[in-house]
């Protein structure tokens, strides 16, 4: 295996505060509540996936936009204190900052409400000229920007597309991905074959590899993952934690992944290597505070790093 020097991924993503209300009992509509906490913490899988990157020491560009305002400055400091480079972070006078309400109710049952805001200007002319200047080894792009936006990311060489939130996704857009990584239920949105077991696995990736794509990861949560090329198919268990908070492990995944394939690794040891930062981030409460450093995700993968 090489490792290359100092490799790039750009992600293309949204970028949203997280307005998180806790209170023992949610409103039914029209009803005031009180005796609630609050706090905010950033959020958007566009900046949770960048952010996992810088935490476990890669090199890392955020491609995205925020509104002018209060919200927009502080999703941008929180981006640049863990070490993501903003310089492609375009700030729109238009629309506010993506946000999402979250009222967290007794047993963590939850009503949410996102408004995309500034996300719904991420740009498919800024994505372009943005790779074009950054030259990422790798380009990894979710699905709550505008699609033109995903379609201008997929021109990149190297394409990564973690397929969420679920919706339909044209043909074209799935022949650029070097890469996709869904999970459980986007695999079965995707394909009509829900990922139980291998040979599961094996059907819903050929359904994939049909469409051009040359690498399926299926994340199957605590079940770890699967990865699937047209000559070869392989499950890989995750290491054992005691979770607490799978908020974002998704994001972990899909993150560590981009990093480890730009950084040169071959699939066999990038996607065990993200089964073991994703699982670090279930062991923490929060998405882009759980995410895992670059120490303890060495100290748990041992000799697959
Ligand atoms: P999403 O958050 O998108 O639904 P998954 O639930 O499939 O994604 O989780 C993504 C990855 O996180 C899994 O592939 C696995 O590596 C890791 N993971 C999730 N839950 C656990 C768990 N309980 N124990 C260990 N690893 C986990």
């Amino acid at each position: 295996m090489t490792l290359m020097g100092n490799p790039l991924v750009a992600v293309v993503g949204s970028t949203n505060l997280d307005l998180v209300f806790v209170s023992p009992n949610l409103p039914r509509p029209g009803e005031t509540v009180m005796g609630g906490s609050f706090n905010t913490h950033p959020g958007g899988k566009g900046a949770n996936q960048a952010a996992t990157i810088a935490k476990i020491g890669g090199n890392v560009s955020f491609i995205g936009c925020i509104g002018k305002d209060a919200y927009g400055a502080s999703l941008r400091q929180s981006l640049e204190s863990v070490g993501v480079q903003t310089q492609f972070l375009r700030e729109d006078e238009s629309l506010p900052s993506g946000t999402a309400a979250i009222l967290v109710g007794e047993h963590g049952s939850n009503m949410i409400v996102v408004a995309a805001g500034s996300n719904k200007s991420v740009a498919a002319d800024h994505v372009r000229s943005a790779i074009a200047n950054a030259r990422p080894e790798v380009v990894l792009a979710q699905l709550e920007i505008p699609v033109e936006a995903v379609m201008a990311a997929s021109e990149a060489p190297f394409f990564v597309l973690n397929p969420a939130p679920a919706c339909d996704l044209s043909d074209e857009l799935l022949s650029k991905c070097n890469t996709i990584t869904p999970n459980e239920t986007e695999t079965e949105f995707l394909t009509g074959v829900a990922p139980v077991d291998e040979d599961s696995c094996r059907t819903a990736s050929c359904i994939l590899l049909e469409k051009g794509i040359r690498n399926i990861v299926i994340t199957l949560g605590e079940r770890g993952s699967y990865w699937a090329t047209p000559k070869t198919g392989k499950h890989f268990a995750p290491p054992s934690v005691k979770a607490v908070d799978t908020t974002g492990a998704g994001d972990a995944f899909s993150g560590a992944l981009a990093w480890f394939l730009a950084e040169g690794r071959e699939f066999g040891n990038a996607v065990p290597l993200a089964n073991c930062v994703a699982a670090l981030s279930t062991t923490k409460h929060g998405a882009q505070s759980s995410m895992p450093d670059l120490v303890s995700v060495k100290e748990l993968a041992g000799s697959l790093y």
